[in-house]
């Protein structure tokens, strides 16, 4: 484990709203009552099963065991819910806790527009959008769709949730269907398929990137948008265990995304640790896997260090000032 913070003591480190902590309790209750029912895969890039455990609960402080593969060094939740128990609890639990709401409001709309700008110029930066076929995966209100089209993006969305893809289709008239990636039957193939903000809740992102080769046209772009392990500066105020939810079943590096992406004969166009990234299927042989344990860990046991430094300085800075009052 990185440290004793990370030890299942049922603490949430973020300030839970009383609808959060009301649907914790419940997910809780779900967990306690064996309601969702758990699994133990091998490692989803290099099928090895032996792990380092990190962490035993996640940000919200419910029981999660977060887990470093040692032969490849990729950060995965494990043991982790299948996939009938992850449907339901995106049902009926996921966006309670995340959101702190079960549908989108006007507040929502515009941060997700916001968000989806910053994306748009990435992908602006590095493709032609006139006129492309864009398909995007758990693309949910269609936010980052909606500033694709006014690019002149031919935009097509699936989500699971059919809350949202209603929004989205009322508030920004886009062309939603609620599927999923594998029952898709389209007519025709995508010059960009899009994941921001979903590969890391796929419990198979192996059978996707097979899909996704299926789906894109020849000399099409595969856009891959997480959360970077290496950039919890801003985001998480430089706090690893602020990252970790249990919706999130992988955490990449630029490196550990490049080997799953390798092995699944894709080569990188440009990824950094944001984590922003553009892929090109190809049909050479996969690369040998680079095992990233050492410096993965390496990287998190300092960042844990500094995090429990800046602690005990907090506190003897709060002690000297009440002594010299
Ligand atoms: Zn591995």
């Amino acid at each position: 484990m990185l440290s004793d913070r990370y030890k299942n003591d049922q603490k949430p480190l973020l300030t839970l709203t009383k609808q959060q902590q009301l649907q914790k309790e419940r997910i809780q209750q779900h967990i306690d009552e064996k309601f969702y029912t758990f699994e133990e895969p091998p490692c989803l890039i290099c099928n090895n099963p032996s792990v380092e455990i990190l962490a035993e609960k996640d940000r919200y402080g419910l029981p999660c065991s977060t887990a470093i593969c040692q032969s490849c060094g990729l950060i995965q939740t494990t043991p982790r819910m299948n996939q009938s128990s992850y449907n339901h609890f995106y049902n009926d639990d996921h966006r309670n806790l995340y959101v702190g709401a079960q549908s989108p409001d006007l507040t929502y709309i515009n941060s997700r527009i916001k968000a989806a700008e910053k994306t748009t110029t990435y992908l602006a930066e590095h493709l032609s959008l006139s006129g492309i076929r864009i398909l995007e995966i758990g693309c949910g209100i269609g936010a980052l769709l909606y500033t694709l089209q006014k690019r002149g993006a031919l935009v097509e969305g699936i989500d699971l949730s059919e809350t949202y893809l209603e929004a989205g289709k009322n508030h920004f008239n886009l062309n939603l269907h609620t599927t999923d990636l594998f029952q898709l039957t389209p007519s025709t193939t995508y010059d960009l398929i899009i994941y921001s903000d979903v590969f890391e809740h796929l419990l198979d992102p192996a059978a996707h990137l097979q899909q996704c080769k299926k789906l894109l046209a020849e000399n099409g772009t595969l856009f891959i948008k997480v959360p970077g392990v290496k950039n919890i500066m801003r985001p998480y105020l430089n706090d690893f265990l602020r990252m970790l939810q249990n919706a999130h079943i992988t955490y990449f590096s630029a490196d550990t995304l490049t080997n799953l992406l390798s092995q699944n004969q894709f080569s990188p166009l440009h990824c950094n640790e944001q984590i922003m990234s553009l892929w090109k299927p190809h049909s050479q042989a996969a690369p040998a896997i680079t095992n990233y344990f050492t410096q993965t860990i390496r990287f998190l046991k300092k960042k844990e260090n500094q995090h429990l430094l800046r602690n005990v300085l907090s506190i003897a800075y709060n002690v000297k000032n009440k002594l010299i009052r």
